[in-house]
C-alpha cells in the first residue's frame, strides 16, 4: 500500500475496429472514484503523428492510494479490454508520484518523441513506476502514458463523455436538443453544433462506445448540458483536457524552422495570387522574412477558411498556421488558420457616385459623371479599395472541420458568476 498520489497512464488501446481509451479510463475512474485527486486527464498529443488511430488521445488518472492487489486488478482490466489487432501498442504505466517529465509531455503534444527519448525517460522514472504492455516489446504506447501523467497545465478545458450501454453503433442524433443545449450553454460549452451545415458535432461516428461528448470551460455547466439533452446512460465522466487550447501550435521565425510532423505558425508574404485546384483547394505561395519560400494549402473541407484564403492577394502579409507536410525539402503547411496582418493596398482612380456607389464614367480627362444619378466629379483622386477580409481577425475552419486541439477564436477561460454556481451545484 502506497500513500503517495499514484498515477495511472493508459494509451494506444483502441484500433480502427473498436475500443476507446477514454472508456477504459472512465471505468477505472468510476471504480476508484473516492480516491481521485483530480478529474481524469484526456490529453490530445501531436495531431500530425502518422501512426495515431483517431484523435491521438492519452489518458491519466491520479489516485490518493492504490494497493498492490489493486495494481494487478488495474493491469488485468486494461490488458483484457485493450484491442490488439492492427498497429496498437496497448500500454499502462503506474507511477508512484510524478517525476517532473513536463518537457517530455510538451514534446509529445508538439513534436515527435523518439524511441531513444522514451528509453532514457523510462530509465529515469524506473525506480518509481511499473509498466505493462499487451504486446511484448511494443512500447510506443508508453509515450502517451508518460505524457498524460506529466502534462503541465497552462490552460485547460473539460469534456463530458457519455457512453453507450449497448453495442449499437447507430447513434440516434437529437439535432434540436443539441441546438437547444448549445443556445443555453455556449460559449461556456463549445463545438456542439455546426450552424453552417445544420448538424450536431457532439456525436462521434467511429465504432467506439462513446454516445456523445460535450466540450466546455466548466464541469458543472457540462453536467447541466447533459441534463438538458435528457439522455440516460449508466457511464459518463468529466475529463480535464488540453482540447481547444492550441497547445500544439509552435510559433517559428520562418520556413527553415518548420519541421515535418509539427504544427507551425509562420509570418510570411503572399508571393502570388491564390491558385484554386480543380478540387476546390486553395494553394498559396509564400515567402518569409528570410526570403525562404513555402506554400500553404487550405482544403475545400475547411469551408470558411478556404473561402477567405481565396481572397488573399500577392503582396499581403499574413500569419498562417497548420500541420507541416512530411516532405522535408518542400515546406507545405496544411492551413488550420490565418490572420491578415497587413493587406496589399489597392487604389482606384475612378471615383464612385456618393449616392448610388456605382463607378462613375470618365467623360473628359479628369471629369466623371454618374450615368444613373447624373452627379459629376472633377479631378483625379486616389481611392483606397476595400478588401473583403478583415485585418487582424483570426480566420478558422468551419465548425465541422475543427480538430480537438484547435482553439475556437475568442475562447478564453470563463468564470461562472457565484449565483449561477449555486444553482448548478
Ligand atoms: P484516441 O484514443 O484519441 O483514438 P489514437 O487512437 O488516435 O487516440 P493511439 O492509438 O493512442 O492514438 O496511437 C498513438 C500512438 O502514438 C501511441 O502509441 C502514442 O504513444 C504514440 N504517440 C503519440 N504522440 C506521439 C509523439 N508526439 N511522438 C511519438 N509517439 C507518439
Amino acid at each position: 500500500m502506497c500513500e503517495l498520489p499514484v498515477w495511472i497512464g493508459i494509451d494506444d488501446t483502441d484500433s480502427y475496429y473498436g475500443g476507446c481509451t477514454t472508456w477504459i479510463a472512465a471505468k477505472l475512474a468510476s471504480r476508484f472514484k473516492d480516491r481521485l485527486v483530480d478529474f481524469p486527464y484526456l490529453i490530445r498529443l501531436n495531431p500530425e503523428i502518422p501512426w495515431k488511430t483517431r484523435g491521438n488521445g492519452a489518458l491519466a488518472i491520479g489516485l490518493s492510494s492504490l494497493t498492490d492487489k489493486e495494481v494487478e486488478e488495474v493491469a488485468s482490466f486494461v490488458m483484457a479490454t485493450a484491442r490488439d489487432e492492427g498497429k496498437t501498442n496497448p500500454s499502462l504505466l503506474i507511477s508512484w508520484g510524478r517525476e517532473r517529465q513536463e518537457r517530455f509531455a510538451i514534446k509529445a503534444v508538439r513534436d515527435v518523441v523518439t524511441k531513444r527519448e522514451l528509453e532514457r525517460t523510462l530509465a529515469k522514472i524506473g525506480p518509481t513506476s511499473r509498466y505493462f504492455l499487451k504486446k511484448p516489446g511494443k512500447m510506443r504506447g508508453l509515450i502517451g502514458c508518460i505524457a498524460a501523467i506529466n502534462h503541465p497545465w497552462s490552460d485547460a478545458t473539460y469534456e463530458l463523455i457519455a457512453y453507450r450501454d449497448d453495442q449499437n453503433y447507430e447513434r440516434p442524433e437529437f439535432r434540436d436538443d443539441v441546438l437547444w443545449m448549445d443556445s443555453l450553454t455556449a460559449p461556456v460549452t463549445f463545438a456542439n453544433f455546426d450552424r453552417e451545415m445544420g448538424k450536431p458535432l457532439i456525436y462521434p461516428h467511429g465504432p467506439d462506445p462513446v454516445l456523445f461528448g460535450i466540450r466546455g470551460e466548466d464541469p458543472k455547466v457540462l453536467k447541466a448540458a447533459m441534463t438538458i439533452l435528457g439522455n440516460s446512460c449508466s457511464l459518463w465522466m468529466v475529463f480535464k483536457t488540453n482540447q481547444g487550447t492550441n497547445e500544439h501550435v509552435v510559433d517559428v521565425n520562418g520556413f527553415a524552422w518548420a519541421y515535418p510532423y509539427t504544427t507551425a505558425s509562420i509570418e510570411a508574404r503572399v508571393a502570388s495570387n491564390p491558385v484554386i485546384t480543380p478540387g476546390g483547394h486553395v494553394v498559396i505561395d509564400m515567402v518569409d522574412r528570410d526570403g525562404n519560400s513555402g506554400q500553404a494549402v487550405f482544403y475545400r473541407q475547411t469551408g470558411n477558411l478556404n473561402r477567405v484564403a481565396r481572397r488573399l492577394m500577392k503582396g499581403d502579409l499574413v500569419r498562417v498556421w497548420g500541420g507541416m507536410r512530411p516532405e522535408a525539402q518542400h515546406k507545405v503547411i496544411n492551413g488550420q488558420g490565418l490572420v491578415l496582418i497587413a493587406p496589399k493596398i489597392l487604389y482606384d482612380e475612378v471615383p464612385s457616385c456618393p449616392f448610388c456607389h456605382r463607378k462613375m464614367r470618365e467623360v473628359n480627362a479628369g471629369r466623371y459623371i454618374c450615368d444613373t444619378c447624373k452627379v459629376q466629379a472633377i479631378g483625379r483622386a486616389r481611392f483606397r479599395l476595400k478588401r473583403d477580409i478583415i485585418v487582424n481577425r483570426i480566420y478558422q475552419p468551419s465548425a465541422s472541420a475543427f480538430k480537438h486541439l484547435m482553439k475556437p477564436a475568442g475562447r478564453r477561460p470563463i468564470r461562472i458568476p457565484q449565483e449561477i454556481e449555486s444553482v448548478l451545484s
